[in-house]
């Protein structure tokens, strides 16, 4: 036991000398992961989980997944885009912005029918989710416009589908409209870290952003808000994303993880890709710091192998995107996507299921714990 002591202590005292070498001692003496759902997670703190020892790391994240997660599950989702382009924001990623020329030919809200019959189509498919992107600044002088979203929630809501809407900044009204059609859960991405976001976007502040996170929530709808990988972002700014919804009231339900598609015509058509390394240590700091949110791979997972998605779930992430397309980018197809699941062990995941699967964890947990201080 003192030889233990001893060891521990020399641990502490190894200098830091670059990510993954004398860190791995270190992370020896790190507090066990407990899986404690906080709000008070200091910007440091996170930072010193994404630099630690990428596998260290992903064991943690893994062991923190289980204690809230199913990890044999992951959510199939499948996102419509029911208005292309032409829109009047500047993110500097976006084939969709009418800043910039993109082969993106911007066309006009679909009908409703259409995006019911891809529903059907998504939910035959094992699809439990399903969510549709409009591309504006918000809902604005789009009455009738917005009518028809109502509609269309309420019909895919009516087929047993979680329904997910990202339609830009929303007005508390708005949300409240949305979530009496029976609106699930609302997609508005903070993309990266407070200090980054004015080097993406100069058209909507991130205020604004959180002011619609606000709305969203205050409506009673779940809160679908991660970012995006690759935007020329530095490591401090990963963690300036997760530390930003990490310390939210209340954690967004849903985390997507995206990694840039660079499209021709956009301000980062050069930028280098992400690589998987990076990716895997943003997910797994995001499971740790957020243990009840799903974390969804989203844009750019066809450019992983399979072995580097595999990694991803391992590390927390329990949700894909999958179908045709996902919004403008190429996505992969559920029978691909089916197959690997299968390969792996994994199953899709049921409508609403996750937190009923939390619940039922937590009680148990609840339960074990009074039992060991029953006297
Ligand atoms: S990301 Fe959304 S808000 Fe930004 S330019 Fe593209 S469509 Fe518009």
């Amino acid at each position: 036991m003192a030889a233990l002591r001893t060891l521990r202590a020399r641990a502490l005292v190894v200098p830091r000398l670059a990510r993954g070498h004398a860190v791995a001692v270190e992370a020896r003496t790190a507090p066990p992961a407990d899986g404690a759902v906080r709000n008070d997670w200091s910007r440091a703190e996170v930072q010193r989980i994404f630099d630690g020892p990428l596998m260290e790391t992903i064991f943690r994240a893994a062991s923190v997944h289980r204690l809230h997660h199913d990890p044999s599950r992951i959510q199939l989702c499948t996102l419509m885009n029911i208005k292309t382009g032409g829109c009047t924001e500047d993110c500097k990623y976006c084939s969709q912005s009418s800043s910039y020329k993109t082969q993106t030919k911007a066309s006009r809200l679909v009908d409703i029918e259409p995006v019911l019959e891809a529903a059907r189509q998504a939910k035959a498919n094992g699809s439990t989710r399903f969510c549709m992107g409009a591309a504006w600044r918000d809902l604005a002088g789009r009455k009738s416009g917005f009518e028809k979203i109502l509609t269309m929630v309420r019909e895919v809501r009516g087929m047993d589908m979680e329904v997910c809407t990202t339609l830009g900044m929303l007005s508390p009204d708005q949300a409240r409209r949305l979530k009496e059609a029976g609106l699930s859960a609302y997609n508005h991405n903070l993309d990266t870290s407070r200090e980054f976001y004015p080097k993406v976007i100069t058209t909507r502040s991130y205020d604004e952003r959180l002011d619609t996170i606000a709305a969203v929530r205050d409506a009673g709808i779940s809160v679908c808000s991660g970012g995006i990988l690759g935007l020329g972002e530095k490591d401090e700014d990963r963690v300036g994303l997760i530390w930003q919804v990490g310390n939210m009231g209340e954690h967004p339900e849903s985390f997507p993880v995206n990694t840039l598609v660079p499209i021709e015509g956009t301000p980062l058509e050069n930028n280098d890709p992400v690589q998987v390394h990076t990716v895997l240590r943003t997910i797994a700091t995001a499971r740790i710091v957020l243990p009840k949110t799903i974390i969804r791979l989203a844009a750019g997972r066809h450019t992983f192998s399979e072995t580097e998605q595999a990694m991803a779930f391992m590390a927390g992430a329990n949700a894909i995107f999958t179908g045709e397309t996902m919004l403008t980018t190429p996505c992969t197809g559920w029978d691909v996507d089916k197959a690997m699941l299968d390969r792996w062990g994994l199953r899709g995941m049921r409508s609403f299921e996750d937190a009923e699967s939390v619940e039922v964890l937590d009680k148990a947990a609840t339960t074990e714990a009074e039992a060991s201080v029953a006297p």
